[in-house]
């Protein structure tokens, strides 16, 4: 069976942290897909037009790699898309807590699909897309935490 699974998130911006998990999780399946979840309050500083067009700066040219919006339950997605793996980045307890309530939710749905989460190297555990938005709106530099492709 081939093994895809769906990174979803805001991506809004994609940084370094995001990027870590992807690579680390790309020798363990066949395909990933980077889901860019258009529902959600939060992901209104970027268009949805710009967070896909720094994905593909930086997985373009990879063919293990799609990328994709939706909107609606992850669950559902993951089934359009026939895949079984939800792909989740963990940094700290309160990633934890938070994951551990939407994984266990996610499993009660669709019984198919299971998420696998990649705990974050230490030295990239501090860096959010929310706190890098704040950084960029008060004029600072962002550019170490996010991946040397995107030129924001
Ligand atoms: P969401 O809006 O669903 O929180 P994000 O775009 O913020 O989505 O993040 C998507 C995924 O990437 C989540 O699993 C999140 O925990 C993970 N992630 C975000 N930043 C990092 C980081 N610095 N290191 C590891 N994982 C991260």
């Amino acid at each position: 069976m081939t093994k895809i699974a769906i990174f979803p998130g805001s991506f809004s911006p994609f940084t370094v942290g995001h990027q870590s998990i992807v690579d680390r999780a790309l020798p363990l399946f066949d395909k990933i897909i980077i889901s860019i979840g258009i529902n959600s309050e939060k992901n209104q500083y970027f268009s949805i037009e710009e967070r896909l067009q720094w994905i593909k700066d930086v997985y373009g040219n990879n063919p293990k790699i799609e990328i994709k919006f939706y909107e609606g339950l992850t669950v559902d997605f993951c089934k359009k898309e026939n895949a079984n793996y939800i792909l989740r980045g963990l940094r700290d307890s309160q990633d934890f807590k938070f994951e551990k309530g939407i994984a266990q939710m996610n499993k009660d749905l669709n019984k198919e699909v299971e998420t696998i989460f990649i705990i974050t190297p230490p030295e990239i555990s501090h860096i959010s897309s929310s706190i890098i938005r704040d950084i960029i709106k008060n004029g600072g530099d962002v550019s170490k935490f996010i991946p040397k492709e995107i030129d924001l």
